[in-house]
């Protein structure tokens, strides 16, 4: 096999075969910026000059004097409190993950899932695309090997997020040869790109993207795999592989392990799928406009007093809720509408669930947390009725259910 570092030597050679000159990293002389005549000179004139220009923010302060401001209060708050960790830290770093995620400013990792100093090795591009091994070397492979090989992580985590801008660009691109940058790297997961144009042609330009967002994870995913040092750690289980999903519209977080089997003749290559699947948000689930559907696991909290009515408005807030199996099914709705057909959605969407799910209940719904969300997701858009026909629904829905096993299936 042609290694990477092979492929992209000879650069050099070709050049002065040619009759160019080079320099020592294989450039020809024509390539020289005019950055080597303009020095920054020594580093002690740095530090002697003031920032000056710098933009305002509201409170008059400078960008920088905000930094400063809480880079003190990180040393005070964080680094004195644990300095004895962050002193080992000055000697080694040993994180347990090497986390993949997009350079968009709304996604920091650190902020979102709280890594700290230490725990996590981490590169962003964009898009968090991981290339394959033929694509030859990038940063994004460089941080990967040392990663992987040298500070022998035991999880590799692709996050990616809604909204992403690289995304709609690689959704959007109608011509393969682009200079742009950013296009010729997100065409990396073109991939992803052509599987969402098979799975989801019917869908909207935006869902068809949400759809890539997550598409380009799982590629990446399997990307990884094509680095023999890679995949030779995840086949001994010595390193697992996860995607991550940021959707900061909804503020939720989908995490997923990939998991493989091995097909039955040894050699004959793997199947690959995903396990551990979670959606980490709070337990209620809504919608932020107009209606709100809302489920409750039980009616052990207090819930059966206050809804001793159908409906109900208090402050201006109209609750509605209909008992199904002993499961609380709750809209609630700011604006005036029909109670029977609110009623009736809340029965259709406790059919659709249990049509999904198999059975309804509560167990079912906590083990299949993500499929439900994603079903009311497609059944009310922001907060108008969409869709309650499992047909239209199936479309749009590709979560497969965890099937609990009841020794009954209790009527609806
Ligand atoms: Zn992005």
């Amino acid at each position: 096999m042609v290694q990477p570092a092979q492929r992209w030597s000879g650069n050099a050679e070709k050049l002065q075969a040619k009759g160019e000159d080079t320099d020592r990293l294989g450039l020809p002389s024509s390539y020289k910026s005019d950055a080597s005549i303009n020095s920054l000179g020594p580093v002690q004139q740095l530090t002697s000059v003031k920032v000056q220009n710098v933009p305002k923010t509201d409170g008059g302060l400078t960008s920088f004097d905000e930094m400063k401001r809480r880079f003190l209060n990180f040393k005070k708050h964080k680094y004195l409190e644990e300095v004895e960790h962050f002193q080992t830290l000055a000697e080694v770093q040993s994180p347990k993950f090497m986390v993949i995620a997009c350079v968009d400013s709304r996604v920091c990792p650190s902020n979102v899932v709280g890594f700290k100093p230490g725990e996590a090795f981490m590169v962003r591009n964009v898009a968090n695309i991981v290339p394959p091994l033929e694509n030859g070397p990038t940063e994004t492979n460089a941080a990967l090997e040392f990663a992987v090989n040298t500070l022998e992580v035991e999880n590799i985590f692709v996050i990616g997020h809604s909204n992403c801008a690289g995304i709609e660009a690689l959704m959007s691109m109608q011509d393969e040869s682009s200079h742009s940058f950013v296009e010729k790297w997100v065409a990396t997961a073109k991939a992803a790109k052509l599987r969402t144009k098979a799975d989801a042609s019917g869908l909207s330009f935006d869902q068809q993207c949400k759809n890539c967002e997550k598409e380009s994870i799982n590629c990446s995913l399997l990307n990884l795999l094509t680095y023999p040092w890679i995949e030779e750690k995840v086949r001994k289980e010595m390193l697992s592989v996860h995607g991550g999903y940021y959707d900061f519209l909804n503020c939720t977080f989908e995490k997923w392990t990939l998991d493989f089997k091995e097909i039955s003749n040894v050699g004959q290559g793997w199947i690959f799928s995903a396990k551990d699947r979670e959606l980490w948000t709070f337990l209620t689930i809504r919608k932020p406009l107009r209606m709100l559907p809302v489920l409750l696991l039980d009616d052990s909290c207090g819930f059966t007093l206050f809804f001793d009515a159908v409906s109900r408005n208090v402050d201006g807030m109209n609750y509605f809720h209909k008992k199904v199996v002993g499961l609380l099914f709750v809209a609630t709705t700011r604006v005036n509408v029909s109670p029977s057909l609110v009623l009736e959605l809340l029965q259709r969407i406790a059919r659709v669930i249990k049509d999904y799910l198999g059975t309804l209940i509560e167990d079912s719904l906590r083990k299949n947390f993500v499929l439900v969300y994603e079903l009311l997701d497609e059944v009310i858009d922001f907060g108008y009725v969409q869709a309650t026909s499992i047909e239209v629904l199936k479309s749009n829905v590709f979560n497969e259910p965890i099937v609990i096993d009841v020794g009954c299936l209790q009527p609806l």
